[in-house]
C-alpha cells in the first residue's frame, strides 16, 4: 500500500508538476526541475534516517535482486571472503549470487526450522578476515526480524532491508551498507536504494559491469544514466509524508500497535497461530496457520471475497501471511482480526 495522501498528490500533479507545464514522467532527468526532485528526495531520506555525512545514498535499478550481485562485486574484494547469515529465501539468493564471485561462507542458518527464528550469533562465529557480513533484517516470507545486530567486530554489516526500511528507527552508522527495493515499504517498483559508507566504494572487481559498480552511481549523483524518475518522485512524496506525520519514531509507534493487535489475537485464538518464535517476530509480515490445510484454504477464499487480499502464505510455510507495511492503517489490521474472529466462531 501507499499512503492515500501520496497517491492523491501524485494524481493532482500528474499532468502538470509545479509550474513546469509537464508531467514528471515527461521530464528530462537532466532538467533543473527534476534535479530538485531527486535532491529533495535524497535530503528527506537523509533527514528521516539521520544518515551520517560519510554515507552515500544511491538510487539504482534492478531491484534488491541485482544488489545481491553488486554486494560481492563491489565489496568482496579485499580478502575475497564474506560471511552470510541465512534466514530465508532472500538471504539464500544473496548467498548464491556471492558464490559466483568468491568464497562466501554460511555462518548460520535457520533453515532447519523452516526459517521460523533468527539464529543466535556471537562474535566468535564470524571471520575477522571477511570483507563483510551479510544479513537480511526482515524476512518477508517467513516473518522474522533481527531485534539485535550481531557483533561482527570491525567487519562491516551489509543488510537487505527491502521489507522493513522506514518501519522503525535504524542507526545507519552501525552498518557498512543498507539496501532495499522501494516497492514493499517506500514507493512504486523500479527504484532500489543503497545507503553505503563512502570508504567502501571504489574497490569493485575489474569484471564488474559499469552499471553494477557503485562508484559509477556515487560519482554521478545517481544520474550516470536515466534513473527511474517517476518512482524516485513518488518515493520523495512518501518521505515528505512520513516527515509530516512525525517521522520514523511515529511510524514505529503505529507499526508496533498494528502488529500487537494481530499477534495478541493469534496468541489467544484456538484456531489460528503464528508460525514464528515470539522473540523474533516481524512488525511487517505476519505468517499464521490453522492446523488444518482445508481450513486454511477456506479462510483464504472467504477472506479474499471479503476484500482481504494477498493473504496466501509462501508455499514453503503454507497457510497465511498478512503484510502490514507502513501504509496499512490500524483499521485495516483491526478489520482483519474481526474477520478472523468471525471465521473462528463460524468454523469451530
Ligand atoms: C522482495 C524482496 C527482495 C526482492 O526484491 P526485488 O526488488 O524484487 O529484487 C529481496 N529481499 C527482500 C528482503 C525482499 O522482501
Amino acid at each position: 500500500m501507499l499512503p492515500e495522501a501520496v497517491l492523491k498528490q501524485a494524481a493532482e500533479e500528474m499532468l502538470n508538476y509545479g509550474d513546469s507545464g509537464m508531467s514528471v514522467m515527461e521530464m528530462s532527468h537532466r532538467s533543473k526541475v527534476y534535479d530538485d526532485i531527486i535532491k529533495t528526495a535524497e535530503a528527506d531520506l537523509r533527514d528521516l534516517l539521520s544518515i551520517p555525512d560519510n554515507y552515500k545514498v544511491l538510487f539504482v535499478q534492478g531491484g534488491a535482486s541485482s544488489v545481491f550481485a553488486m554486494v560481492p562485486l563491489n565489496l568482496m574484494t579485499k580478502n575475497g571472503k564474506a560471511d552470510y547469515v541465512i534466514t530465508g529465501q532472500w538471504s539464500k539468493k544473496a548467498f548464491s549470487e556471492a558464490q559466483k564471485y568468491g568464497n562466501p561462507r554460511k555462518v548460520a542458518s535457520s533453515e532447519d526450522a523452516v526459517f521460523n527464528y533468527i539464529p543466535k550469533l556471537d562474535k566468535s562465529m564470524f571471520d575477522p578476515e571477511a570483507d563483510y557480513v551479510h544479513i537480511t533484517s526482515n524476512n518477508t516470507i517467513y516473518g522474522t526480524k533481527y531485534n539485535e545486530l550481531p557483533d561482527t567486530g570491525d567487519v562491516p554489516i551489509v543488510t537487505d532491508m527491502s521489507s522493513c526500511i522506514l518501519s522503525e528507527p535504524v542507526d545507519v552508522s552501525k552498518y557498512g551498507m543498507i539496501y532495499f527495493g522501494a516497492q514493499k515499504n517506500v514507493g512504486p517498483a523500479g527504484v532500489t536504494i543503497i545507503i553505503i559508507r563512502e570508504d567502501l566504494i571504489g574497490n569493485a572487481m575489474d569484471i564488474t559491469p559499469t552499471m553494477f559498480n557503485l562508484e559509477t552511481h556515487a560519482k554521478n549523483d545517481s544520474l550516470y544514466n536515466t534513473p527511474p524518475c517517476y518512482s524516485i518522485y513518488v518515493c520523495g512524496l512518501v518521505f515528505k509524508y512520513l516527515k509530516s506525520i512525525g517521522g520514523i519514531e511515529k511510524m514505529y509507534e503505529l507499526n508496533q500497535k498494528k502488529a500487537k493487535i494481530l499477534y495478541d489475537f493469534l496468541d489467544r485464538s484456538e484456531m489460528f497461530r503464528g508460525t514464528v518464535v515470539k522473540e523474533d517476530r516481524s512488525l511487517m509480515n505476519v505468517p499464521f496457520v490453522t492446523d488444518d490445510e482445508e481450513l486454511n484454504a477456506k479462510f483464504i477464499k472467504e477472506a479474499t471475497a471479503a476484500g482481504f487480499v494477498n493473504l496466501k502464505g509462501h508455499r514453503t510455510v503454507g497457510g497465511m501471511r498478512a503484510s502490514i507495511y507502513n501504509a496499512m492503517p490500524i483499521e485495516g489490521v483491526q478489520a482483519l482480526v474481526d474477520f478472523m474472529k468471525k471465521f473462528e466462531a463460524e468454523n469451530k
